[in-house]
This record gives C-alpha cells, structure tokens and sequence, in this order.
C-alpha cells in the first residue's frame, strides 16, 4: 500500500464519488454487504471483461462457463461442503452473540466482546458457512438448497457437457465469473470479506505428469494480471501453504497476497487438487485417440473480484498539495474521458461540445459530461474518479475543429482535432494493456 492511501480515505472515496454504498443504507445497512454504484458497476465490469479476454478469449485452452447459483444439494454433499465447510464458533452464554473461537485474540475465559457480560461461552460448534433455503410452495414439498459458497462445484459438474459439446480435450480449462455466498461471521475490512461477493475461478484439468509446469504456469499468470491491472509489485507476494493448512486432497497450495496496512492478506488462491473433485463426482476422461480412460488432475487458480477492485484503487490512490488523483489504468478506469463545453451560455460551444461526446460514447469510449462550474473544479472532480482523458471544446473549436485533450497523470495538455480523437484516446489506452 503506498504512503498516502488509507482504508478509510478508500471507503469514503467510494461513498462521496459513488463506487461504493453500504448495503440498504437508509435502513441502517446490513453488515459485510455492500452495493456498487453508478461508478463501481463499471469499474467492476471493467475488470471481468479484462480477465474474460485474457484468460478465455486469448487462449485456445479455455472455454467459460455461467451456472446458476442453486444447485442440486447433492453436488455440495458430494464435494464435501455440507459435512465441512464450517467455522469452528462458540456462543456467549448471556447474549448468543457468536464468535470464532479460533480467531487471532479471541479468549474463551475473558469477557464477551459484545455484550461485556462474563457468563463464559458455549464449547465451539461447528457453523457451516452455506446459507441454506428452500425450494417449493408448501412446507412439506419443500426442499432444501444452498446458495453456492464458490463457483467451481459448478465447473466440475459440467465437466462432461463440456467435453461433449466444445472440441477441448486435456489439457483445458474453464473459466466461470459470478456469485458466492458464505456465512462468514467475522467482521469485514471494507468490501474484504464480505458475506456475498464475486468470485473469478478456472478449473484446469490435466494429466498428474504435468501437475507441476502447469501449477507453475499458472502462479506466473496471476503475478501478470495483479501487475497488468495496477496493483504494485512490492505490495504483492506469494505465500505457499504448509502441511497442517492446506486442503487433504491439495499437494501444493500458494496464496497471492496484498499488503494492507502492512497486513498481508490473501486476495487470490491457486491449488493443486488432484483428482480429488472429478473422483468425488465419478467423473472420468476418455481419450479418443488412445483409447484410455482416467481421471483428469486439477490446478485451481482461483480471484476474488472484490479483492482485486480494493489493492487497486488503494494503489491508484495519490494525492498532492492540489489534488487527488486516482492513477487507474485506463482499461479500467469507470469513465475513459470527460467532455467539457468550456463555457455554458454560448450555444454553438455545448452543441459542439454534444457532438463530441456522442461520437466519443458511439466510438465505444465511454465518456462523461460536465457543463457545471469552472474547468478547475470539472477537473479536479475527474481526477478524483481516475477518468484518463478530460477534453475541453473552446472558442478556439468552432474556427479550427479542434479540442484540448488533458492528461490526467501529468495534467499536460494537446491540441487534438476531433476528426483524430477517438484514434487518439483508443491509442494511447491500448499501451496500458497487458
Ligand atoms: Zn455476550
């Protein structure tokens, strides 16, 4: 994390300008969930479509996939889920408030951290992390599903349609983006942990012979992407998991992690877990051309979004005597430019103005609009949203066609003609993609 960027200038950043909103917030907000706003939304979809096109469109190894959130309760029996995907939790005695037990400074003999009662705690049970509910009309037709706690069970079911049905053969991959839901009870660090968020995931299925260039493969792929979207190298490292930590089916499991407030956390995961989730659902690999049949190994790579969205504005953060400026890569910046008429009362000036921003947003730069108060302020405001490109039609525009194009980072500004503006802006951001 750099020097200037705090958690808490983030969160109010993402509050005041509309990235991020606390959850139903005129009723008091629910905790651990957040909603993402006008800009947030595309900031987020900024970033899948980045990971879509590098991880699926610009490989021939990989396909996606989108499942639905319920499945058949099945498939969590099978994976493992409902007998183990737990927290081990106690209760106060006093209040029932509940607690992890094998949390960092959690005392089973000291007072209750919610209510301060000394009553003691209930022994540690362990609280599955699913969120169940029901399908059906009636109580006695219902059944009961689980909202999914991560999106690969729904790749490695569909492990057979996708052979059947695409030409991929081992190795493959596939690629699935959506959301998760897990009951966590600890309390959140911003958008960190949060109790639904969204989950970028690839299933790789291998032979074990290449378990290892693939694992290594893999740990470099993500390293590129952290680097490719603006996290910072120095604030980034792989941690590998020891024996006691890492899944029973895993023989390797490293964690890339971010420094937050000189805290590494994990932001993404990537395991190698055999044929451990194909065996479990009976699922095997006919090779055609051999004519033998086994079950494929899987390296997991595995990417929070969320966990992506907060290194990356914590490092874009800048801030100096004049100005904050969200140093975004420009592929993922909400807005790509601003559009500015200079001046509100002359009419031929806005409806220049108008005609640029609607070639800009037709061209596929998406931009935004500002008429309101002095260039300074317009911006000042853009530069705190990280928009790259703010564009100002002048007197000067209605004589020569011509726009200035101001430089977000180093506020140097270009004479450019609107005739060469949209070639203009799609060139320079295409050298910030990796
Ligand atoms: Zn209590």
């Amino acid at each position: 994390m750099n020097s200037v960027a705090t958690l808490e200038k983030i969160t109010a950043l993402c509050k005041r300008r509309g990235f991020i909103y606390p959850s139903s917030e005129i009723y008091g907000g629910l905790a651990n969930v957040y909603d993402f706003g006008p800009l947030g939304v595309e900031l987020k979809n900024n970033i899948k479509r980045l990971w879509w096109q590098r991880f699926v469109h610009r490989r021939d190894d990989m396909v996606g996939l989108d499942a639905s959130i319920f499945m058949n309760s099945k498939v969590w029996e099978a994976s493992g889920h409902v007998a183990s995907f737990s927290d081990p939790l106690v209760e106060c005695k006093a209040c029932h408030a509940r607690f992890r037990s094998d949390d960092e400074g959690f005392d089973m003999d000291a007072n209750c951290p919610e209510c301060g009662e000394k009553q003691g705690f209930f022994d540690a049970k362990q609280f599955n992390l699913m969120f169940k509910t029901q399908i059906g009309a009636t109580q006695e037709n219902s059944s009961d599903v689980y909202l999914r706690p991560e999106t690969a069970q729904a790749i490695f079911v569909n492990f057979k349609n996708i052979l059947d049905t695409t030409r991929q053969s081992i190795p493959f991959g596939v690629a699935q983006i959506g959301k998760a839901f897990r009951n966590e009870i600890t309390t959140g660090y911003f958008i960190f942990r949060m109790l639904e968020f969204e989950q970028m995931e690839i299933e790789y299925f291998i032979r074990e012979i290449d378990w290892e260039k693939t694992f290594d493969h893999w740990q470099d792929e993500i390293m590129n992407w952290a680097l490719s979207v603006g996290m910072k190298k120095d604030n980034l490292k792989f941690r590998e998991h020891d024996d006691k930590e890492r899944s029973h089916y895993s023989k390797k499991t490293v964690d890339l992690e971010y420094n937050f407030d000189g805290n590494f956390k994990e932001i993404y995961g990537l395991a190698y877990r055999g044929d451990y989730d194909l065996k479990q659902h009976k699922l095997t690999f006919a090779d055609q051309q051999t004519g033998e049949s086994y079950t494929p190994h899987v390296i997991e790579p595995s990417f929070g979004l969320e966990r992506t969205i907060l290194p990356i504005l914590l490092d874009a953060y800048t801030e100096d005597e004049n100005r904050i400026v969200l140093k975004l890569n420009p592929n993922i910046a909400p807005y790509k430019a601003a559009v500015f008429p200079l001046v509100q009362n002359k009419e031929e000036i806005v409806k220049k103005a108008r005609e640029v921003h609607q070639m800009l947003i037709t061209a596929g730069i998406y931009s935004a609009w500002d008429h309101r108060g002095n260039i300074g302020k317009r911006y000042l405001a853009q530069d705190e949203i990280g928009t790259p490109y703010c564009i100002t039609i002048d007197y000067d525009s209605l004589e020569d066609n011509a726009v200035t194009i101001r430089d977000r980072d180093t506020t140097k500004q270009e004479r450019v003609a609107i005739d060469k503006l949209c070639e203009y802006i799609k060139s320079q951001i295409v050298k910030h993609e990796a």
